[in-house]
């Protein structure tokens, strides 16, 4: 992961976000929390500095501190059975303590003005934020989107457009700022070009051999998050791209001897990237795309029609489709990345990014010839994962692929 030089600016991005959110002189900024695949752009436009819960849970996560909070929400009624995203934030707010705290100079998280949440991805964000309303006093407001949508049709988009709409007076009274239809395009069409280069370095790893990692992906999805809808974002990506391209012209393997690709369905296990990828790249085996690094994919934004283009992009995510639908993407997506095999990450407190539950995997390996394998894990919580079962797992699948290959 550290082969990327662009990650230094990565970094500096990541700091000046944060500590944008405590400026040493001026007012302070109105700040919202948003879900991950919340109407972000909107609040942008009117003023409001974004900061996202998820993201904490996933630097949680990462550092390994989840494994501190999650026992002590669970001890305040929050049950080890849901979202640990959840779980850990809540832990350590209720401990006042968060890795930015070292990482950025930052005093704490920075506390809301309003919380909005959509219910695209899970229910866990209305009941997470619930929470905050009533600890920091603000309103919640969420966006409540048709769930496992097959083909989106133009009644369903209308009817998240105008809930996104309806948010305005309120969002006006908060900021104090008034909305402007021509802020909101500019915005829109920021995030639509963060999408574009997003997907564009995503799609580098069609290459044989490929010069990325699902963990890279991991690691540079941060700009695609929490710094979408901003120029930062796309001066980011349009240079993490030329050093791409640079790497695809010298041929340069991000797993060395490249001999097997894989599909990563389903969220990483935080506290495990580095072990993931070792044990990926010790095997010759490189996990070139992903369902969850997709999920920052927004093809459908459009500057010209704001409200109906974010309804659609963000009721259209993944994680909110049929089975059948998946189905399709998934298959689709092994083909054109010519993988070998899907993982697929049953996430213990994430039923809703775990789609090994509902037999998709076995339709997949019947119908189209493509191996599976799946793995217990968790998001954040480690007490459901083992790493000497998925060692042997994971050895014992690529051995089976790598026989196969050799015919
Ligand atoms: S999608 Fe999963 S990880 Fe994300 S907030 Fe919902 S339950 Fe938590």
């Amino acid at each position: 992961m550290a082969r990327i030089e662009a990650n230094k600016v990565l970094k500096e991005n990541l700091k000046d976000y944060f500590q944008s959110f405590f400026p040493s002189e001026g007012p302070k900024p109105k700040v919202a929390w948003c879900t991950s695949v919340g109407p972000a752009e909107l609040l942008i436009s009117l003023g409001f500095q974004v900061y996202y819960p998820e993201n904490h849970g996933a630097l949680l996560g990462a550092t390994r501190a989840a494994e501190k909070y999650i026992p002590r929400a669970n001890a305040s009624g929050y049950s080890p059975e849901i979202c640990s995203y959840l779980t850990s934030d809540i832990g350590a707010h209720q401990m006042n303590e968060t890795p930015l705290k070292e990482a950025y100079g930052i005093p704490s998280v920075p506390p809301p003005d309003v919380l909005i949440y959509n219910t695209n991805q899970c229910r866990e964000v209305q009941d997470w934020f619930a929470y905050y309303a009533r600890e920091f006093k603000v309103p919640s407001l969420g966006v409540f989107s048709p769930w496992k949508v097959d083909e989106l049709n133009s009644e369903q988009v209308g009817y998240v457009a105008r809930q996104i709409e309806a948010m305005i007076p309120e969002l006006e009274k908060i900021s104090g700022q008034k909305f402007d239809l021509d802020k909101l395009k500019e915005v829109v069409a920021l995030s639509r070009k963060t999408s574009d280069l997003w997907l564009q370095f995503l799609n580098s790893a069609r290459n044989r051999p490929s010069p990325i990692t699902f963990f890279d992906g991991c690691i540079q999805m941060a700009p695609a998050v929490v710094l979408r809808g901003t120029q930062v974002a796309v001066d980011y990506y349009e240079l993490l791209n030329k050093e791409i391209a640079e790497h695809v012209s010298r041929g340069e393997a991000a797993v060395p001897g490249e001999e097997v690709r894989l599909y990563w369905e389903g969220m990483p296990v935080w506290g495990k990237l580095r072990f993931f990828s070792d044990l990926l790249s010790g095997f010759k085996a490189n996990a070139v795309a992903s369902t969850y690094c997709d999920s920052w994919i927004f093809t459908d934004f459009d500057p010209a029609d704001p409200f109906n283009s974010m309804a659609k992009a963000y009721t259209k995510i993944f994680i909110n489709r049929s089975e059948n639908k998946k189905e399709e993407v998934l298959s689709a997506m092994a083909q054109e990345y010519q993988v070998d095999g899907i993982i697929y990450h049953d996430a213990k407190t994430c039923p809703y990014n775990s789609n090994s539950r509902f037999g998709l995997p076995q339709r997949i390996s019947d119908k189209y010839g493509i191996p599976h394998l799946i793995f217990d894990g968790d998001v954040n919580d480690l007490r459901c994962f083992s790493e000497e079962q998925t060692i042997t797992s994971v050895e014992s699948f690529v051995d089976q692929i790598k026989e196969a290959k050799r015919g």
